[in-house]
């Protein structure tokens, strides 16, 4: 069965859903809509593998080391749960051969979240781009899409990339969450990035322009669930059953019917994920 949307980017194995990961899971499938679950640091990866073993179709799983879990200072509650309890955010070193080793897993779609974070963590910058390099070389080892988180550090990013352009695949990745300007996007598109747009397109109009330049060929879906809850879900936890409002307003920002966005997104991800 093919779903009719992809959440491309979300986070249900993190602790906001401990108590209810599999109704969460159930009313995501049930409305046919597969999800890839992205690791942030090594035990949010393989929790991220779990589910993917645990549901035998339509859960998927990446693994990455995210630039602000470089830093020891950082924790979220609705990621790690209560500070001290099974997971901890302890400034991890990137272990390669670890990540190397979980990224092998058939039912891992690509690697990260991994990338650049000024915003939360500008002191780490150096640490941060040699953890990101890193992760560039295992997608290029395992073949797999990098799947990049960027805040703040576009042009950075961008450098970064550059530098390392022989090391990136003909498919290289995708960006979540883009919050930079048009120009950054043409060159990522230049490149053969693919974009996704989550929530905050529901309910700001900072994005129209940007999610116009973008191509439908280069576009998916994400909630970042637990974050960035669409409207009209505004101030409650967000889950992959909600994409669908977001589908319905790049519909509407696009000018094109839902069918054309549900086509395409789930097309894209279907390519560049190889499921
Ligand atoms: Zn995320």
């Amino acid at each position: 069965m093919k779903p009719k949307l992809i959440d491309a980017h979300t986070h249900v194995q993190f602790a906001a859903y401990q108590d209810d990961v599999d109704e969460v899971i159930k009313r995501s499938l049930a409305a046919g809509i597969w999800l890839v679950n992205v690791g942030t640091q090594l035990d949010t990866s393989r929790d991220a593998i779990a589910l993917a073993e645990k549901h035998p179709e339509g859960v998927y799983a990446t693994v990455g080391l995210h630039p602000i879990h470089t830093d020891k200072s950082f924790h979220d509650k609705q990621e790690l749960g209560e500070e001290g309890g099974e997971f901890t955010s302890r400034g991890e070193v990137f272990n390669y051969e670890a990540y190397k080793q979980l990224a092998q897993h058939p039912k891992v779609v690509a690697i990260g979240e991994c990338g650049l974070d000024y915003y939360r963590s500008a002191e780490f910058r150096k640490k941060q781009e040699g953890v990101f390099v890193s992760q560039i070389e295992l997608a290029q080892e395992v073949k797999k899409p990098l799947m990049i988180h960027c805040r703040q550090a576009f042009d950075d990013l961008l450098n970064v990339l550059r530098d390392n352009r022989h090391k990136l695949q003909t498919v290289p990745g995708i960006i979540h969450f883009f919050s930079g300007d048009v120009l950054h996007a043409t060159k990522l598109l230049d490149m053969g990035f693919y974009f996704t747009f989550g929530g905050v397109v529901t309910f700001s109009r900072d994005y129209d322009e940007i999610v116009k330049t973008v191509p439908l060929n280069h576009i998916m879906l994400e909630t970042d669930a637990p974050y960035v809850t669409p409207a009209p879900h505004r101030g409650k936890r967000n889950e992959p059953s909600y994409l669908p409002e977001i589908a319905k307003k790049l519909a509407e920002i696009k000018g094109v019917d839902l069918e054309e966005i549900a086509h395409h997104t789930t097309e894209n991800a279907m390519n560049i994920f190889k499921i």
